[in-house]
């Protein structure tokens, strides 16, 4: 036996908590059990016709070469006049980079970003990846705790105090939120944006469910807003909203010097983003899909107000109307105390008993709460209704 392991930095990253429930969940199907899997969020819908023919043909036309480390010119451009007319950010072609999803996106700007022990301040509930993330670029992650009865929206004091305490060089933010479904208003959106500047540091915004936004709620960049630009790094694409989850693409954009400096890691250890998604992703960017877009919003309305309404009756469990993203972050803490347990068993009872996997609020640093991802048709989530309520009703 040789004494070699794997180094401490690796060691200290877990696996993704929403990976590992799905997967477990999938061997219990496998194994032939009826598993309702509420687990990872990945729209049920398929990649619209007109995107995944466009992967085809690339195929087709043998475009299936490397292209230019941060992607092609062709969707460079288009990235950024996606961003433009959606969200009203200007960027050039060049202050865009094409990468492997919003995890790969995350991953380059924190590279590009973060000096060896530099703190980054992460907003909790967290989506599960930005810790492991920041430690991976060598950073410390600092996560401010969940402010459940503000509607999970940090006031700009505590971030404030966080910064000053710290030194940060960075913050995560990521709204629309994973898990808990906040969005907040411009004026909230530009507090974050004045503590940063006037600790001059950058933010990092995960802009990935920017589309998905119910009860007229909006959408506002940190990089759009006064003193934003030049100290934000957006991270957005069509993963979530048009399934492209499979194809790996999104993109980064911000100050040309970080950029140019993603591009050179990008060049280092991917080379380039895959082609033939790519092509598919150009696609996405020309065409906007009207109708397609609806078809999905009204489809994750429905489901989410069928969530707040049925949850909502179970004895112990509240849930608050997400107003973005496809994610029921719902409050257990009652049934916890009652039962005696937390929320990893309140999962683990779940998918064991009942065989509904759902995510424990912990991997979110929100204990007390259970994510439902409602990016599932209706009949599992009324079968997932069906068993929470068994659950909850079983002595
Ligand atoms: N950010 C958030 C908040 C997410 O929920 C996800 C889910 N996968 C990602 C980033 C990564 O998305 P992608 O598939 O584009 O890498
Ligand atoms: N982002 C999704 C989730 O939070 C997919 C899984 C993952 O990449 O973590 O469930």
């Amino acid at each position: 036996m040789s004494g070699l392991v794997p180094n401490a930095r690796s060691r200290r990253i877990e696996e993704s908590a929403t990976l590992a429930i799905t997967a477990k969940a999938a061997k219990l199907k496998a194994a032939g059990l009826d598993v309702v899997s509420l687990g990872a969020g990945e729209p049920d819908f398929a990649t619209p016709g007109p995107i995944a023919t466009a992967g085809i043909r690339a195929i087709e036309q043998g475009n299936t070469r490397y292209t230019a480390a941060p992607g092609t010119p062709e969707l460079r451009a288009a990235g950024a006049k996606w961003l433009s007319d959606t969200f009203a950010l200007d960027y050039g072609a060049d202050e865009v980079m094409v990468t492997a999803g919003a995890k790969g996106a995350l991953h380059m700007a924190l590279d590009a970003i973060v000096e060896p022990g530099d703190a980054v301040l992460i907003l909790a509930p967290y989506w599960v990846s930005y810790p492991a993330l920041v430690t991976m670029a060598d950073g410390k992650p600092v996560v401010l705790p969940a402010v459940p009865d503000a509607g999970f929206v940090h006031d700009a004091a505590t971030i404030d105090a966080a910064f000053a305490r710290h030194r940060a060089r960075g913050i995560i933010v990521n709204f629309p939120n994973n898990p808990s479904g906040s969005v907040p208003t411009r004026a909230q959106v530009q507090a974050i944006v004045d503590v940063a500047k006037q600790h001059d540091a950058w933010i990092v915004s995960d802009e990935i469910y920017s589309t998905l936004l119910y009860d007229g709620a909006t959408h506002v960049s940190p990089a759009a807003l006064p003193g934003g630009r030049e100290r934000t790094i957006v991270v957005n694409g069509f993963t979530k909203s048009h399934t492209l989850t499979g194809w790996r693409t999104s993109f980064l954009a911000g100050p040309k010097a970080v950029v140019d400096a993603a591009c050179r890691i990008q060049s280092q250890v991917l080379g380039n983003p895959c082609t033939i998604s790519q092509a598919a992703t150009l696609a996405a960017c020309q065409q906007a899909l009207p109708e397609e877009q609806e078809r999905r919003m009204r489809a994750f309305d429905e489901r989410r107000r069928y969530l707040v309404t049925e949850i909502n009756r179970i004895p112990g469990m509240k849930l608050a109307a997400p107003r973005g993203a496809f994610y029921a972050l719902v409050d257990v803490r009652e049934l916890c105390r009652t039962r005696g347990l937390d929320d990893v068993a309140v999962c683990e009872q779940l998918l064991d008993r009942h065989h509904l996997a759902a995510v424990p609020g912990s991997a979110f640093a929100i204990p007390g709460f259970v994510r439902f991802s409602y990016a599932a048709a209706m009949d599992q989530l009324r079968a997932a209704v069906t068993r929470l309520r068994a659950f909850a009703e079983a002595k």
